[in-house]
């Protein structure tokens, strides 16, 4: 283990394939809303408010689904 010289390498960037990275989600009670890539972050699907129900707030399409 030697951190002499290395090249600097661009650090890759993990993400998961079965999110799509900058979906909206609104919460149906508070209406706070936050990304996919924020909501990834917790544990789990959880509003700040301590709902668990999101809406998909997309731009021309609306959608209500439910996260349970
Ligand atoms: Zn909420």
């Amino acid at each position: 283990m030697s951190e002499a010289t290395s090249p600097p390498a661009p650090a890759p960037k993990e993400q998961p394939a079965k999110v799509f990275a900058g979906a909206v989600y609104e919460c149906v009670r508070c209406g706070t809303r936050t990304t996919q890539e924020e909501l990834s972050r917790l544990p789990e699907v959880k509003c700040i408010c301590g709902f668990r129900v999101f809406r998909k707030a997309r731009p021309s399409v609306v959608k209500q689904i439910k996260a349970i």
